[in-house]
């Protein structure tokens, strides 16, 4: 298991900056599906509130489109930061989120 590359602090949503009082953080994986344990083993996570930002608000992570886009794009920048070069990303995850 790899520590997130894209949030240090994990006691603040990535999305909103609340501090999980009374709506715990959660982790998400940016990417899911088929390529859930390439962001397991890239670290392309962030802690989120779990009932607000993650599974159930309007804009939450797993309801809106908008919002997990944006934040695959964020990832995809951390990738690239971090690891290598578009191309490689490419090839590790499929498609251009930037
Ligand atoms: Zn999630
Ligand atoms: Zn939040």
């Amino acid at each position: 298991m790899r520590k997130s590359i894209m949030q240090k602090d994990r006691t603040r949503c990535f999305l909103c900056g609340r501090n999980g009082q009374g709506d715990p953080l959660e982790e998400h994986h940016c990417f899911g599906g088929p390529n859930r344990h390439l962001s397991e083993e890239d670290g392309l996570k962030v802690y989120i509130c779990g009932n607000r930002c993650h599974r159930n608000g309007p804009g939450a992570a797993h309801q809106n489109a908008r919002t997990a886009e944006f934040l695959k794009a964020e990832a995809q920048m951390a990738w690239e930061a971090t690891y290598g070069p578009r191309e490689a990303f490419l090839r590790r995850y499929g498609k251009n989120y930037l």
